[in-house]
């Protein structure tokens, strides 16, 4: 069982690190604190007068030596000679090795009598064959006879007690295992904890590219900063906020900003901790955590993730895990209404599935206030990164505007993720600065998966990969509405891609005509157009791009009414109404047998025409082709700037671009 394995591995883990620390930590730990020194140089230091103590064993000189000036050198051995004489062992005490003992303690009371101290250390030496060796440590008088360190004392305070405390703890360990809920292997299982922090840290200058839900906060900023303003005018501020926005797009972050400029305790608790709980903890944790603000008021309660417990009431229910839920909510609801709208309590949530959330919860006076958080547009993007190139130095001439216009689509999660990873590619490279290209480069991984040169492509498929991608490309050019193309690449990428075509629009985009969509289609048809008119056949290497092209076709048809058969008719509703989000999940509206054939149909006309299309554009341009092919062969990866050169002296040579 899962479950076994994890203790397995735990057991293992425990056991290796106490070995490591009983046997290995003590030796680490005294050559640490050792300056090794050469045999010349020690009986330099012993003429010197400065070695006041040494054992000698077969190969190795060990003892004390003084650093300090020689002055005091007489005072020194002086107060030597104290320690080791005060205290006359016996000889089980030596046994014990409970004499003043070891080099170690020796250097370390000597020090601590001695301004300024630690010019007391321990050394060692390579014992060289010098059969004058003794003569000499009796001439200059150097103590090298006793401090053998008691074997009996070394085993027993050097590991039967490191042994004897290790297998304590894991007694304890083993017994606190054994309560349900508890010890450490049930870490991460179901605990909802409300987190308290005083201060965020985050500020409303820490989230960017979205000013009008920061203006909305502010409001609620002023509120919790001065309620008494509001109390005097009689204005209510709301209960509830509820935050509204796809993953990434710093809902969380603002949620913390508010609580920080409001300068406000944050009370914090994640909707998917609820899931898995027991019946009824949910709830209490719920009571919890508003009885807890309420004495605390001003404060922000923050919910995050509150769909999981928010979910309409009778919607995908999932057998035993909803009634906790049910109870969850109802007690959130509860406690929503339970509290005057101005104690000075502002409760705060968040969601990414706004279409899942239970009405009641959106009534007046619960989440009455919503505020939608988009991805942001290009204007935000550059702001995003530009609050997270904080502390990374820039290299001259970097344009953060560039890299936001590479972007569309990106989320301030995606963006903090790029610049974070083009800081990671200027350190691998040593860089002390991050260049344009690092900003680059990390945008194409996150586009498109981390680059995966070690997976080898043999010739042939490489060759396919290589007029596969040229072929996006080609069809990309010749026609007119389709984006151009930014970058070619066939080094592999991520789980699935071989290559890939960037390319980029030339300003961002809200809308899509029916052009621009069918263009989109004739573009990822383009790779399969130039497999089969090249190569003869194609190959399961364009999946995706069929996926995708059928996916527009069926938009095209069912969403926009751009099928003049069809006519303008809704056929699919998006599932996520707030979300705007081009090709989201879609729901298929009922339809006759009929109609639904008729669709069929366009969907297949559309796709089938584009083909052609695409098929054509390849079939006139199989020179320019064949020669980004080969350079694609050749270099991996080619600029927009290069592909351009090529489709220049192309049609040049070849008079013109015919520009269908
Ligand atoms: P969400 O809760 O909406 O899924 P988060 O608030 O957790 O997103 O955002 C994740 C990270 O992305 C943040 O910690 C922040 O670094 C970055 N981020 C997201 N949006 C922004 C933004 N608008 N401004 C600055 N950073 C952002
Ligand atoms: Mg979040
Ligand atoms: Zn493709």
């Amino acid at each position: 069982m899962d479950k076994d394995r994890k203790k397995l591995i735990f057991h293992a883990i425990y056991w290796i690190i106490g070995l490591i620390i009983i046997f290995g930590l003590p030796h680490l730990w005294l050559s640490l604190q050792t300056e090794v020194i050469p045999y010349g140089q020690f009986k330099d230091l012993v003429k010197q007068g400065r070695i006041l103590k040494i054992t000698i064993d077969q190969s190795e000189i060990k003892g004390l030596l003084y650093k300090g000036p020689a002055v005091e050198l007489p005072d020194i051995k002086e107060k030597l000679k104290k320690l080791t004489s005060t205290d006359q062992a016996g000889d089980l005490d030596t046994l014990m090795g409970r004499r003043a003992v070891s080099f170690q303690e020796l250097a370390q009371q000597l020090n601590s009598k001695i301004n300024p101290p630690g010019q007391v250390i321990l050394f060692r030496s390579t014992r060289v064959e010098d059969p004058k060796l003794v003569e000499t440590l009796d001439q200059y008088g150097v103590d090298y006879s006793g401090l053998q360190e008691g074997f009996l004392g070394q085993l027993v305070w050097g590991t039967l007690l490191p042994i004897l405390f290790w297998v304590g703890l894991w007694f304890l360990l083993m017994r606190s295992m054994g309560r349900p809920g508890a010890g450490l292997l049930s870490i991460g299982k179901s605990k909802a904890k409300v987190a308290m922090e005083k201060d965020t840290g985050v500020r409303f200058s820490d989230v960017a590219g979205c000013e009008e839900a920061k203006e909305e906060l502010a409001e609620v900023v002023e509120f919790l900063k001065e309620p008494q303003k509001y109390e005097a005018l009689g204005a209510k501020i709301p209960k509830g906020v509820l935050l509204l926005g796809p993953p990434g797009t710093g809902k969380t972050l603002l949620a913390k900003a508010l609580a920080g400029e409001a300068g406000v305790p944050f009370y914090s608790i994640s909707g998917s901790e609820f899931v898995e709980m027991f019946v009824g903890v949910g709830a209490a944790r719920v009571r919890d955590l508003f009885s807890q603000a309420k004495t605390n008021a001003p404060c922000i309660i923050f919910i995050d993730e509150i769909d999981a417990i928010g979910k309409f009431r009778s919607a995908g229910m999932i057998a035993g895990g909803h009634e906790e839920r049910e109870q969850t909510l109802n007690q959130l609801l509860v406690e929503m209404d339970g509290f005057e709208p101005n104690i000075g309590v502002i409760l705060l949530a968040a969601t990414n599935r706004p279409e899942v959330l239970d009405p009641a919860l959106l009534r007046p006076g619960r989440f009455d206030r919503q505020v939608v958080l988009d991805a942001p547009d290009a204007r935000g993007r550059e702001a995003i990164l530009e609050v997270h190139s904080k502390g990374k130095p820039l290299a001259p001439g970097v344009s953060l505007k560039d890299i936001a216009m590479r972007t569309p689509g990106f989320s301030g999660a995606d963006l903090a993720n790029v610049m974070n990873e083009a800081a990671l590619l200027a350190a691998r490279e040593k860089n002390s600065q991050i260049t344009q290209a690092h900003l680059e480069a990390a945008v194409e991984k996150i586009l498109a998966g981390p680059e995966r040169k070690s997976r080898h492509l043999g010739d042939k498929e490489r060759r396919r990969v290589a007029y596969h991608e040229a072929g996006h490309a080609l069809v990309a050019f010749y026609c007119p509405n389709a984006m151009p193309v930014a970058k070619i690449s066939i080094i592999p990428r991520g789980r699935a891609a071989l290559g890939y075509t960037l390319q980029l629009p030339e300003e961002e985009q809200f809308l899509i005509t029916k052009n621009e969509i069918l263009d989109k289609i004739c573009v990822s048809l383009g790779g399969r157009a130039a497999e089969s008119e090249i190569l003869g056949e194609i190959s399961s290497g364009a999946q995706n791009d069929l996926e995708m092209a059928t996916e527009m076709a069926r938009g095209m048809v069912c969403r926009f009414g751009m099928s003049e058969k069809i006519g303008p008719y809704a056929l699919s509703r998006e599932t996520s109404p707030y979300l705007r989000q081009q090709f989201a999940p879609q729901q298929i509206e009922a339809m006759g047998p009929e109609l639904a054939s008729e669709v069929d149909g366009e969907v297949r006309r559309i796709l089938a025409e584009q083909d052609a299309r695409a098929k054509d554009i390849i079939g006139r341009h199989k020179e320019i082709l064949g020669r980004v092919a080969d350079k694609l062969l050749a270099q991996e990866v080619m600029s927009a700037e290069e592909f351009r050169v090529i489709i220049e002296k192309n049609t040049n040579e070849t008079g013109g671009k015919d520009g269908s």
